[in-house]
C-alpha cells in the first residue's frame, strides 16, 4: 500500500491490478493503478480522507504483470557504477540479483542482527530554485531532476550534513553507515522505546529544518 521501491523500480512499474474488500460493506471491488493514485512511498491506502482508502478496504489480492522478455533495469547510480566497475554492459537476472543485494548489505542492517525501521524518513521533493540555493550554500547535495521539474533530495545526505551519523537517544541511534535509518541498539533486553525513537526523528527533523528549510517527512506509519 505504500508502493514500495528500490533500486530503480517501484511497485507502480510491474502492478496490474488489486482486489479489496470495503470494510462498510462487505463488497469486493477491483482497482487498476490510475485508481489506485501511487505516488512517490503513496497511494490511496495511505490516506484516510476525501477518495483516500487508509483503513476503509483490505486488499485481498494483486495482480502483477512483468514483461515476457526480461532485461535488466540499470537506471539507479548505484547499479550503474557495478556496472561500469565490473564492465559488466549487460548483466543476467542473477547478476543484477548478487548487485542489489551487496548494495543493500552495505547500506541497511540486517533486520535480524539489528532491529530497525529500514528509512525513517522520506526523501524530499522541493523546486530547482530551492534546490539552486540549497547547492549554493553545500554544493555537494546529493538531488535528482524528477520528471515533473521538481528536484528530489538524498534525505540520508541532509541528516548525514547535519551531523547525525551514529547519534542516539537512548537506545535509539542513527546507523553509523547511513544516516537515513533508525536503529535499535539495545536489542531485545533494552529495546529502544516508541517515545526514544519519536524524540530522535523530532531533532533530526528540526536540525534539518533550521539547516536547510525542509520539514523530512517520516516513512513508517507511527500508530
Ligand atoms: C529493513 C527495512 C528495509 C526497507 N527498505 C525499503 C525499501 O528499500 N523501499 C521501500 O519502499 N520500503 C522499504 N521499507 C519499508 C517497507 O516497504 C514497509 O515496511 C513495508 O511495505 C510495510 O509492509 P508490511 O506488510 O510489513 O507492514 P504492515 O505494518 O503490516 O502494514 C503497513 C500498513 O499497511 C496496512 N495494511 C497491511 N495489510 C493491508 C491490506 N491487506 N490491505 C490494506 N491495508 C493493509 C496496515 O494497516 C498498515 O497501515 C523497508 C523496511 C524495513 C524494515
Amino acid at each position: 500500500m505504500q508502493n514500495i521501491g528500490a533500486y530503480g523500480v517501484e511497485l507502480q512499474d510491474r502492478f496490474d491490478s488489486l482486489d479489496a474488500v470495503d470494510l462498510a460493506t462487505g463488497e469486493t471491488f477491483t482497482l487498476d493503478a490510475a485508481r489506485c493514485g501511487f505516488g512517490y512511498r503513496d497511494s490511496v491506502f495511505k490516506h484516510a480522507s476525501g477518495l483516500g482508502l487508509a483503513g476503509k478496504a483490505v486488499i485481498t489480492a494483486v495482480r502483477f504483470a512483468l514483461p515476457k522478455a526480461w532485461r535488466p533495469e540499470l537506471g539507479y547510480l548505484d547499479l550503474q557504477r557495478r556496472t561500469a566497475d565490473t564492465g559488466i554492459a549487460r548483466p543476467d537476472a542473477r547478476q543484477v540479483f548478487e548487485w542489489v543485494c551487496a548494495i543493500r548489505r552495505a547500506k541497511l542492517p540486517d533486520p535480524r542482527v539489528l532491529g530497525n525501521a529500514g528509512s525513517f524518513f522520506k526523501n524530499p521533493t522541493v523546486t530547482p530554485e530551492q534546490c539552486a540555493d540549497i547547492i549554493a550554500r553545500d554544493p555537494n547535495v546529493v538531488h535528482y531532476p524528477m520528471p515533473d521539474g521538481s528536484v528530489k533530495l538524498a534525505a540520508g545526505w541532509l541528516i548525514d550534513a547535519c551531523g547525525w551519523k551514529g547519534k542516539s537517544v537512548g537506545n535509539a541511534a542513527v546507523y553509523e553507515k547511513q544516516a537515513l535509518v533508525l536503529v535499535n541498539r539495545g536489542g531485545a533486553e533494552h529495546p529502544a522505546t516508541g517515545g526514544e525513537v519519536m524524540t530522535l526523528a523530532r531533532a533530526i527533523q528540526t536540525s534539518v529544518y533550521e539547516r536547510f528549510g525542509i520539514l523530512l517527512q517520516p516513512e513508517p506509519v507511527v500508530v
